[in-house]
């Protein structure tokens, strides 16, 4: 008897941990009083969240998680106490690798659909931590560069889900060290919350002038300061309604701002040398991203935002037209970076790869502006490994789980939406020429980007082209990379200099995609494009003016799985006698 015990006692254990579903909720509403007292490094939230029960199942239980230096102090609903269970729980979805999660038993079922009203209170500090990154074997001070969110004496910078918990999550564990669950459980809790409500009073004290508060919601216009003594208390609000694709974030500091008609840039004391560079930078590239992206409209209709981090070597952070990132004198930077953040305050889509990979797009373009092509190219070229890499892992989980893909459209991962589109936007553009490409972009409407195949139709009635191939391949579907390589050349000397040399062009990858492919010649060469789909070939016939030496295909501008097969050298033909 004794023996059947012990399954059982595991069974029940299994029952219950099941029982929790901590994705059930949907947070629909926020209304949080947030005291931040920056020379403790501590922060008290009181508040009401209402939650709705989006999953089929009535619920009993529900889960809150916060960051797991903050603890629970009260949980209430309708004015009573209600019982929890404090727990820490492992997750990398916050900086320090941890939450500190209440699992709270509902009075009574909440059935599919109903929602409750929770009042709830918590407190803690919330240090620089960079456990999450650390543990996983990156250097301490790459990790602080990285994770820098912390409420310092001299400086605050946090930001919400995904970096600091600060106001209550609910969602499975998150792990580093497996594959893309980071990224898939912060977008999978992004998408729940789209529609979600917040509203903040943020308020902090402190001693001497009073520092000021930023963040990335809409203000609603209530300050104030109050001064006793030596101390003041600043009371500000912030509002995100709904949150869309906002991640929350708040930043304190003794910032000075210089507001120009393109840019409000906040700079720490004695940085207004740098917090000028970056101004005249983006005043500089006004003109061109006003050129590509012509017409302001709907939510972008607002002033690009930089905010100084105090550390100089922190990586940059960028939400909606708000970029935090630490400045430096560098000009050339500067214009890069203004480029891709005056991108986003001209043209908004709630697509990630259209959003994010336009705005990288108009940074490769502007590059090609100011120097070359081949410059252009080289920029892009850093984002290749990384995607090549990205494409490689994916394709090895797919073998082992059908369906694994992340097609562009609907993909959560940064390589994708970032380095993917702005190939994909490369490659469109060398594809339809700027003229069509602007236009499209012109006729683009976010309220009206309804079904995945939107953007193509634009374009395609710009251009009159038939794009279903390529974004068939490239966006609504994942097939890799492809992979060129010159599988026959036949060069053929007709008369004088003169010769015809016909390649024969082999994609090994699934993607198709056209390509140039360069023909060097003892004097100069010729380029021609060539469209090969994915696991097929394509044959193209070049006149050549003078001796081909050497074939090319791919100048970099198509993303490959394997650049080391792109050259063939060509052997001095042999003469006709
Ligand atoms: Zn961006």
């Amino acid at each position: 008897m004794k023996f059947l015990r012990v399954p059982c006692v595991l069974c029940g254990l299994l029952v219950q941990a099941r029982a929790i579903d901590r994705e059930a909720f949907t947070f629909t509403n926020y209304n949080l009083d947030v005291r931040i007292e920056p020379e403790q490094q501590r922060l008290a939230v009181r508040g009401k969240i209402i939650l709705r029960n989006d999953s089929t199942s009535p619920q009993k239980t529900l889960c809150l998680q916060i960051s797991s230096t903050l603890d629970w102090r009260s949980i209430r609903i309708e004015d009573k106490p209600v019982q929890f269970v404090s727990q820490p729980y492992t997750s990398d979805i916050d900086h320090t690798g941890a939450l500190s999660e209440a699992i709270v038993t509902l009075p009574k079922d909440l059935a599919p659909k109903s929602a409750v009203e929770l009042e709830i209170g918590y407190e803690g500090i919330i240090p620089l931590d960079g456990t999450r990154l650390t543990r996983i074997g990156v250097p301490e001070q790459q990790a602080r560069h990285s994770d820098w969110d912390q409420i310092g004496k001299s400086v605050t910078a946090v930001r919400g889900a995904g970096y600091v918990a600060w106001y209550p999550v609910a969602t499975e564990s998150a792990n580093l060290s497996e594959g893309n669950s980071v990224f898939e459980t912060v977008a999978r809790w992004k998408a729940r919350e789209m529609q979600a409500r917040l509203k903040v009073k943020l308020s902090h004290s402190g001693e001497g002038t009073p520092a000021a508060l930023l963040c990335n919601g809409e203000g609603g216009g209530l300050r104030s300061d109050e001064q006793t003594g030596g101390a003041y208390l600043s009371v500000n609000e912030c509002a995100f309604h709904p949150l869309g694709e906002a991640v929350p974030l708040f930043v304190i500091g003794n910032y000075d701002s210089l507001d120009q008609p393109a840019v409000n840039i906040s700079y720490l004391p004695d940085h207004r040398p740098v917090a000028e560079t970056y101004a005249t930078a983006a005043q500089l590239v006004v003109p061109f991203v006003t050129e590509w992206f012509s017409t302001l409209k709907g939510p972008a209709e607002v002033k690009a935002e930089v905010v100084e981090l105090s550390d100089p070597e922190a990586a940059p952070y960028e939400s909606g037209s708000m970029l935090l990132t630490p400045l430096n004198g560098d000009s050339k930077l500067a214009q890069l970076t203004a480029v891709h953040q005056l991108a986003h305050a001209a043209f908004f889509s709630p697509r990630p790869w259209i959003f994010e990979g336009l705005a990288h797009f108009a940074q490769a373009l502007y590059r090609e502006r100011e120097s070359s092509r081949p410059s252009a190219l080289d920029f892009i070229g850093l984002h290749r490994t990384a995607l090549a890499e990205t494409e490689k892992a994916l394709a090895e989980e797919q073998t082992k789980n059908a369906g694994a893909g992340e097609s562009l459209i609907a993909t959560s991962i940064e390589d994708f939406y970032r380095s993917k589109a702005l190939y994909v936007w490369w490659m469109l553009r060398d594809m339809v020429g700027d003229d069509g490409l602007k236009k499209a972009l012109a006729a683009y409407r976010p309220d009206e980007d309804t079904t995945p195949s939107y953007m193509q139709h634009l374009i395609e009635s710009q251009t009159k082209r038939d794009l279903g191939w390529f974004f068939d391949d490239w966006v609504y579907r994942d097939r890799g990379l492809p992979d060129f390589r010159i599988a026959a050349v036949y060069p053929w000397e007709t008369s004088g200099k003169a010769h015809v040399v016909t390649v024969t062009v082999e994609n090994l990858g699934d993607a198709g995609a056209e390509v140039p492919l360069i023909l060097n010649m003892e004097e100069g060469q010729v380029t021609k494009r060539l469209q090969v789909m994915g696991k097929s070939k394509a044959i193209v016939r070049i006149e050549a003016a003078s001796a081909p030496q050497e074939i090319v295909v791919n100048d970099g501008s198509v993303p490959e799985s394997d650049m080391s097969n792109n050259v063939y050298k060509i052997e001095p033909p042999v003469k006709k006698n």
